[in-house]
């Protein structure tokens, strides 16, 4: 399937040149799956790469939910 580039203006407020905006363009990134290793290329807008694929991602997730609540129920007492 053809990948059509995702372009983002963004509004940039900076202290010296005052408020500009910019033009980011996605790219295909290429990276692997921290948790099964596979490879996926997807476009990304400039930034940090995505570490897991998008079929394991939804249970990386899930599992910092769980863990973060956890954490939350500990912090507070809560059984
Ligand atoms: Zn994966």
């Amino acid at each position: 399937m053809p990948r059509r580039p995702e372009t983002r203006v963004l509004t940039v407020v900076d202290a010296v040149q005052g408020e500009y905006s910019r033009t980011i363009t996605s790219r295909p990134v290429t990276f692997t799956c921290g948790a099964c290793g596979a490879t996926e290329t997807r476009d990304q807008l400039p930034g940090p790469v995505p570490r897991y694929c998008r079929l394991c991602w939804p249970t990386v997730q899930a599992q910092r939910n769980t863990e973060r609540q956890r954490r939350y129920r500990a912090r507070h007492r809560l059984t």
